[in-house]
């Protein structure tokens, strides 16, 4: 398809992308462009009775069947729980999976969020960007892709309930407004089956479903709308700064902050 860009969503663990950018993606994919989601790990801790190989080979299922529904691939990185460290060897990782995609776009985590591995992705995927088309970067993949043309347009995800440390709103860059594909987003989430049983256990929800749904009507309401997922761009200064991907949803899906 002519004019097909390509948008990596690279986020901790499977279920973090459906329930950040679920909708956005959604939007992304109906336009045409190519989308891969890609997690940092197959969520191995996210079991309270399973083994973590077992619970591993659910999830990769799991967020593939949900990637599916979009026309989406899905990867995983294959780090661990509570084991993403910002440091040389994961760089290496994650640079050769945005040349293997030839990433022009990528969404990741939050810098700031609830968790490590959240906050460790944010680093590893900007500095991974940053790498990836250094041509003298060597990865040291088996069959390694060649170096990125240009650094990727970077966006941060909101953070989980999109607040900080201690509670407080982060506000986002601009919001897209994702009422449209609501359905297909929350279809999406609940083929992670897994993870509802988990989520009462550990820490307490009844429903996933319910609360991803509170928080982007939470969400939507930062921005006058139902319900929306939001996003800054990363500026550093190499950077791209152009707003791509809010030129690639729909513009009438997009608002703007501070307006
Ligand atoms: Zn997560």
């Amino acid at each position: 398809m002519a004019n097909q860009t390509r948008i990596l969503a690279i986020h901790a663990h499977p279920d973090d992308v459906e329930i950040l950018a679920g909708g956005t993606l959604a939007l992304l994919a109906a336009a045409g462009h190519s989308v891969t989601i890609v997690t940092m790990t197959p969520g191995d801790c996210g079991s309270a009775d399973l083994t973590a190989d077992e619970i591993a080979g659910q999830r990769r299922n799991e967020a593939a069947s949900s990637a599916s529904l979009i026309g989406a691939e899905y990867r995983c990185a294959e780090f661990r729980d509570l084991a993403i460290f910002n440091d040389d060897g994961s760089r290496r990782r994650v640079a050769e999976i945005l040349r293997r995609y030839k990433a022009e776009v990528v969404l990741t985590s939050s810098p700031v969020d609830y968790m490590c591995d959240h906050e460790a992705t944010s680093a590893l995927v900007r500095d991974a960007c940053f790498a990836a088309p250094a041509r003298n970067y060597a990865t040291h993949a088996v069959q390694p892709a060649p170096p990125l043309p240009a650094i990727p347009h970077l966006y941060f995800m909101d953070a989980i309930g999109g607040v900080d440390r201690d509670g407080a709103p982060i506000p986002a860059g601009f919001y897209v407004d994702v009422s449209s594909v609501f359905e297909k987003k929350k279809q999406m989430l609940a083929r992670h089956r897994s993870q509802r049983e988990w989520l009462r256990k550990h820490h307490e929800i009844d429903d996933y479903l319910e609360m991803m749904e509170r928080w982007t009507r939470e969400i939507g309401s930062r921005a006058g709308l139902e319900l929306a997922e939001g996003f800054r761009q990363y500026k550093g200064h190499p950077y791209p700064q152009s707003t791509l991907l809010e030129e690639l949803v729909s513009s009438g899906s997009v608002v703007p902050t501070g307006v």
